[in-house]
């Protein structure tokens, strides 16, 4: 009897997922990407989109670490979007500066460091 890698119960006989469990991670991950592809003109603070992107990520058995890597390329992606759109604005720049650290960089425990350099970090493997 295998068991669900999403939920860790018993998924039958050479089953390795429960396909409801599939479709909840499924819909949480386009949950999330949608979450972040408005979220250089959204007015969320930092914290309260974290919470809500965590509170998506567990509810669809998505672990804190890829979470981090959805979280930073949808934050690249948008900035990607908005400098082939327009030229970045000001406020947008400030934004994207800040949801890096907000959602990046505080885990790391960096001191807050110069927003370009941020922004190289972002877009750089
Ligand atoms: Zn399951």
């Amino acid at each position: 009897m295998g068991l669900c890698k999403y939920c860790l119960q018993p998924a039958g006989l050479f089953r390795w997922q429960h396909r409801a469990c599939a479709e909840r991670r499924q819909q949480a991950l386009s949950k999330i990407n949608s979450a972040l592809a408005e979220v250089l003109n959204d007015k969320t603070s930092a914290d309260e989109l974290w919470g809500h992107l965590e509170f998506t990520a567990s509810d669809g058995f998505i672990d804190k670490q890829e979470l981090q890597s959805l979280v930073k390329a949808g934050l690249v992606a948008a900035v990607k979007r908005a400098s082939a759109d327009h030229l970045v604005s000001q406020e947008e720049d400030n934004r994207f500066g800040e949801l890096c650290q907000a959602l990046i960089f505080r885990q790391m425990n960096l001191a807050h460091p110069h927003r370009l350099c941020l922004r190289r970090r972002c877009s750089g493997d």
